[in-house]
């Protein structure tokens, strides 16, 4: 069947990896090293660089043998999600926006509604290669330092340039539950319950995700796979899938729809576009409702400052930019979502129980550079937009109490946006000593760039 895409093969990565390594080493020794990638999930604005390493051959699935995929770096959800399911499988955690690669979900950190059973991505990456600092590609494996360290190392470290990964096997269609809570206290102890037996009033959980729309009206999403056939939602027309989270109590998804249920609408972002305006959602070509699309006009304000010169011109406050993702303890997520709700404002946000897969017999820490603890459960709390806060808005009020209060409760910020940390406090939070120990292993003449220089000087 044209059109649909299959495996690359070991010849064509070989290739790709070599267009990689040429490159590498046209890289003057100083200049930044950079990807050349087609599309980007990051959001915060960085110096700009070179013409950055040649990955356009490394896109691709390798090859899918049963439960196992081998698969390149720069290889999108979205492609390799394609290529599964035609073996009936998927990966173990699928973040919803279609342009996340399995590198960038590895190195930057993915969560998705099956985080809940199956931990965050890099805990069913079985092996990986890794072009490093000293230009070497280095294979490998779970318990080795590079490879222990290299979640949430957002490039530093190195660049995945083959992963080879676990997959399960996945039915056709999903039914989806909405259970509505009144408090975040019930909604907490439901995640729980979830957590501890795998359903939810006698019936299986496969997925699990929610949405808090404001203090009194909290949802969970309970998904389960199924083969029954019937009919099944679109929100990809002009229906929106997350209205339907408050207007109905069950729903069917085709497999392929519930991955990709958040992209459509980047979860509710779109509106900001007026993409969710019935007349302009008719006008709107259906393939390009993609997160994708959002991120580049998103990023076309940045660069032409739309948004701030409306919002003079309506006379709002100046507007400070809000977009992240945090994991609050379970236990804390009330006190979270009531502070936040008070001194942030933003409504609604997302909501994603997490468990760490990996259990290591010496540390309950087992991933150095996002140090989450294992046998804990941390809800993903993820708020995107603007607050308008004024003239301090350049300072950035908001996103650096949001980074205190998520401290104080014990939790842990993704480090795909803003971020403000001094460097001891990012050393301490983020694993400093070893990460600074393992690249001096793999880059001794510190051709990557640092992690804190990525992250928080945005170099
Ligand atoms: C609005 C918004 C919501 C989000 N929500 C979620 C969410 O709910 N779930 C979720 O999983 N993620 C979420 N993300 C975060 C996103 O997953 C991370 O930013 C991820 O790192 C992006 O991956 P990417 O493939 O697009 O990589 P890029 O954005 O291109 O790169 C991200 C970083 O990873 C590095 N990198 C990329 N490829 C590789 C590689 N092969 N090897 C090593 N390093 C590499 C880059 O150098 C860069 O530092 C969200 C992001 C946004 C903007």
């Amino acid at each position: 069947m044209s059109g649909v895409r299959t495996t690359v093969g070991w010849q064509v990565h070989a290739e790709g990896v070599a267009r990689l390594r040429e490159s590498w080493a046209a890289v003057p020794r100083g200049a930044p090293v950079r990807l050349a990638k087609r599309t980007s999930n990051l959001f915060r604005g960085r110096s700009a660089a070179g013409p950055g390493l040649d990955v356009s051959g490394l896109e691709g699935v390798i090859e899918v043998d049963g439960d196992v995929a081998e698969v390149q770096g720069m290889c999108t959800y979205e492609h390799l999600v394609e290529v599964t399911l035609a073996h009936g499988r998927i990966p173990l955690v699928v973040p919803q926006l279609r342009t996340i690669t399995l590198g960038g979900a590895v190195s930057g950190l993915g969560i998705e509604a099956t985080s809940f059973r199956s931990g965050l991505p890099h805990e069913s990456v079985l092996e990986m290669d890794v072009l490093t600092g000293s230009g070497e590609v280095v294979t490998t494996k779970p318990g080795d330092a590079l490879f222990d360290a290299f979640p949430n190392s957002y490039g530093s470290l190195g660049y995945a340039t083959r992963l080879r990964i676990e997959l399960e096997p996945v039915a056709p269609y999903v039914a989806l539950r909405h259970v509505r809570f009144d408090d975040a206290d019930a909604l907490a102890a439901a995640v729980e319950r979830i957590v501890a037996d795998g359903a939810w009033a006698g019936e299986q959980v496969d997925g699990l995700d929610g949405v808090a729309f404001e203090p009194g009206e909290l949802y969970l999403t309970l998904a389960r796979w199924t083969d029954d056939p019937g009919p099944t939602s679109d929100y990809t027309r002009q229906q929106v899938f997350f209205r339907s989270v408050q207007e109905r109590s069950t729903d069917r998804l085709t497999i392929h729809d519930y991955l990709w249920r958040w992209d459509t609408d980047w979860f509710w972002c779109s509106r900001a576009f007026g993409a969710q305006h019935p007349v302009v959602r008719r006008l709107w070509p259906r393939r390009l409702r993609r997160s994708d699309v959002y991120w580049r006009l998103v990023a076309l304000d940045r660069r032409l400052g739309i948004g701030d010169r409306l919002d003079r011109r309506a006379g709002r406050p100046q507007g400070e930019r809000v977009v992240q993702d945090v994991e609050i303890p379970v236990d804390r997520l009330p006190e979270f979502l009531d502070w936040f709700d008070r001194e942030v404002g933003m409504r609604p946000v997302w909501l994603c129980p997490l468990r760490l897969r990996r259990v290591a017999a010496d540390t309950e820490r087992p991933w150095p550079g996002y140090p989450l603890s294992s046998g804990e459960t941390y809800v993903n709390v993820g708020f995107w937009g603007v607050v308008n806060v004024g003239p301090d808005a350049p300072r950035s009020p908001r996103n650096r109490a949001i980074e205190a209060r998520v401290s104080e409760l014990g939790g842990h910020k993704s480090l795909y946006s803003e971020a403000f940390y001094d460097a001891d406090e990012f050393d301490r939070l983020y694993g400093g000593e070893e990460l600074t120990r393992v690249k001096a292993l793999h880059d001794p003449d510190d051709r990557l760039t640092t992690l804190y220089d990525k992250v928080v000087r945005r170099r």
